[in-house]
């Protein structure tokens, strides 16, 4: 495993809001975290990333616990793209992307010829070099995501940890940035708010409730309508696709529900 979380635990107040998880990445997994609003998926990975204190448990990566690296080492071992996006100053894009670049560097180390070919190509990727020299501030939530994701390509690490990382995108740069992202063949902890996406990327799914690690395991073991019910409440049709080989799942409204 290259990442292995044990019993983490994290409250923001009285109520547990990540209640003695454990959980594992293998190399070159993609795993995905799935589970309600508010089920704890976010406060899992902001552990993971080293944006809060465990209150307990323990996380290693690569056989070092996370807690004992210097901010610098874990920031190049983890590629990061958490929801709260906002940055507080006014950089262009080709700046937030060239940050990738910051744990590779020392203070005030200007950016060599090849950061800038690093950047260059990660904004190319994600068609957005004919943004570079603009305002991150003034771009749609779906840009801005699409920035984070060139930044953290930018950093060249093989552990990405993602927080619904294509939540404000269209269905094509949902899919071009799963699909860019496979082909990477990084290790991935996601967390992934659509079931049907989940389905599709993923090796290996822990499902969250209440704080809780409820199940884990394949996407085709792990959605089943009976399970999509007892997380969600909500009636499903589960199918293996045809095409893609993979479980799709398919939400029932009342109106047929009350016909079954
Ligand atoms: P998810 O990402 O699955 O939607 P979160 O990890 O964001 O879940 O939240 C887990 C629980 O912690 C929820 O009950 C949420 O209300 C609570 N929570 C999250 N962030 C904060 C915060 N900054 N302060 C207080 N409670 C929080
Ligand atoms: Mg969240």
């Amino acid at each position: 495993m290259r990442l292995q979380i044990e019993n983490l635990s994290y409250s923001y107040g009285e109520k547990a809001a990540v209640d003695q998880v454990s959980l594992g990445v293998g190399a070159g997994e993609f795993v995905g975290l799935i589970g309600p609003n508010g089920s704890g998926k976010s406060t899992i990975l902001k552990n993971v990333y080293r944006g809060l204190i465990p209150d307990s448990g323990k996380m290693i990566l690569d056989g070092k616990d996370i807690q004992t690296m210097s901010y610098r080492e874990s920031a190049l071992k983890m590629a990061v793209v958490g929801q709260e996006n906002e940055v507080p100053f006014d950089f262009t894009v080709e700046e937030i992307v060239s940050m990738g670049r910051s744990p590779h560097k020392k203070l005030f180390d200007i950016d060599t010829p090849r950061d800038k070919q690093i950047v260059h190509h990660a904004l190319e990727h994600l068609g957005m070099e004919h943004l570079a020299k603009r305002s991150y501030l003034h771009l749609s939530g779906g840009e801005k995501q699409r920035v984070l994701i060139a930044r953290a390509i930018a950093q060249e690490s093989d552990f990405f940890v993602l927080d619904e990382p294509t939540n404000h995108l269209d269905i094509s740069y949902q899919m071009q940035i799963f699909d860019f992202i496979k082909r990477l063949k990084v290790t991935v902890l996601a967390a992934i708010h659509d079931l049907n996406m989940a389905a599709l990327y993923c090796d290996r799914l822990y499902v969250l409730k209440d704080g809780r690690v409820t199940m884990e395991g394949k996407p085709e073991k792990v959605l089943t309508p009976q399970t999509i019910y007892e997380v969600y409440g909500v009636r499903s049709s589960v199918e293996t696709h045809p095409v893609t080989g993979r479980v799709s799942i398919t939400f029932l409204p009342a109106e047929i529900q009350s016909k079954e």
